[in-house]
């Protein structure tokens, strides 16, 4: 590699780093759960509570998901090292599929290796230059990137702006758009924001569009059975295409799946790039994913716990002077504005034992820069009370707080 290229490539990185947008990991020895066990600075150990995982359900570390990946390796093997047509289909992989249909209300579902992908590989198959997408402003960077590998034409609507949504679909007819597909994220993760699936599938009728909703932030515990953001109000019929992931309250390891009709399911198998051209999902992460499903169906003691510490977190972290965003969901960000007030938020937090991660540009806008809390089934009371004394100091230490 030139010198001058990797020179080019350090200026970048310099850019980063000054404008405070850099992003560091941060190891961690214990499994993921409600505390975690990381690393200081003088490499002692040290227990922290975590307050930045997807873990919802606290279903990461659950002893019957280990159990049911430990049998399926046993009973299954370990990889499958071949992509699902060719020979890396077993009986568990269809178990699991037919499951989340079953789980969602559609006809069948088909497996990929990360929602990524199946967000990536959901749109190009279905749509041609003939049809629109309209795809909501805020969508995850997956729906994006789908979007421009298929050929359809493409609109975007103000996130949740239904009159904007009106405006950008009666475009699409305008522009004599065969089909039309609505594309829009469940929940807004960057907020915690529900989508108004209500009003965009009355539009959606309205102007003969379908609907997609990327349901990763919610299925397994919004709404009734965690049955995802269209049940929790009430239109699940209404929507045509469901994308989500066992990555995050479905146990948090890896796999996406998209849920639909017979006749689309059908055609993604034969057509979608990334499942056609990636490996198939481990046994054990199948395996456990079904068990995942049969956790979240009987699960309402855990989405009571979730929803209990979220209304807790939300009150306690107002009551100490911080500005949330309103909502009901467990993403619960703390509003700071600027990048590196949210960072040394961050730094104070971990000093006293909260894991908390700053959020700033390019995964929200410039000057909303956020710390993300995410509630868990997994917290205890104690837990949350200890965060907010933590959020408490860290807010004055910082000068967040007066
Ligand atoms: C997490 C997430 C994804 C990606 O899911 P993976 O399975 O981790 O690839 C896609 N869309 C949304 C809205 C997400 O929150």
């Amino acid at each position: 590699m030139t010198t001058e290229y990797l020179s080019h490539v350090n200026q970048i990185l310099e850019e980063i780093q000054s404008a405070g947008l850099w992003k560091t990991e941060r190891s961690m020895l214990s499994a993921q759960a409600g505390s975690v066990t990381v690393t200081d600075d003088e490499s002692a150990h040290k227990e922290i509570i975590n307050l930045c995982a997807n873990n919802y359900l606290g279903l990461a570390n659950n002893p019957r998901l280990i159990e049911s990946a430990k049998q399926a390796m046993d009973s299954h093997g370990y990889g499958m090292a071949s992509v699902r047509f060719i020979c890396g289909t077993q009986d568990l992989h269809r178990q699991l599929e037919t499951a989340i249909a079953e789980f969602l209300g559609k006809d069948d579902s088909i497996l990929f290796a990360a929602c990524f992908d199946a967000n990536g590989g959901v749109f190009e198959p279905l749509l041609t230059a003939e049809d629109a997408i309209v795809s909501d402003s805020l969508n995850h960077a997956s729906i994006i990137d789908g979007i421009r590998l298929c050929k359809a034409k493409r609109y975007r609507y103000k996130n949740s702006d239904m009159q904007d949504l009106e405006t950008q679909l009666k475009a699409a007819r305008d522009d004599g758009a065969r089909f039309i597909m609505i594309a829009t994220d469940g929940v807004f993760s960057m907020d915690g924001y529900l989508a108004n699936l209500k009003d965009v599938t009355t539009l959606a009728t309205q102007y003969n569009a379908m609907v997609m909703v990327d349901d990763c932030h919610s299925t397994g515990f919004m709404g009734p059975e965690g049955r995802g953001t269209a049940a929790h109000l009430g239109v699940e019929d209404k929507v045509d295409i469901i994308t989500g992931t066992l990555g995050k309250a479905l146990g948090g390891a890896i796999g996406g799946f998209i849920s639909g009709a017979q006749p689309v399911i059908d055609l993604l198998r034969q057509r979608a790039r990334p499942y056609l051209f990636s490996n198939s999902l481990p046994p054990a992460v199948v395996a456990a994913g079904i068990e995942a499903l049969h956790l979240v169906k009987n699960g309402d003691h855990l989405r009571e716990q979730l929803f209990d510490n979220a209304r807790f977190w939300r009150d306690g972290l107002t009551h100490t002077g911080f500005e949330l965003l309103p909502g009901e969901h467990p993403i619960i960000p703390v509003m700071l504005g600027d990048a590196k007030l949210a960072q040394s938020i961050s730094r104070h937090l971990y000093d006293q034992g909260v894991y908390a991660s700053g959020f700033f540009y390019p995964v929200v806008p410039q000057g909303a820069a956020r710390i993300r809390t995410q509630m868990s089934a997994a917290h205890s009371r104690e837990d949350l009370e200890r965060a907010l004394e933590a959020f408490e100091k860290a807010g004055k230490l910082s000068g967040a707080l007066a």
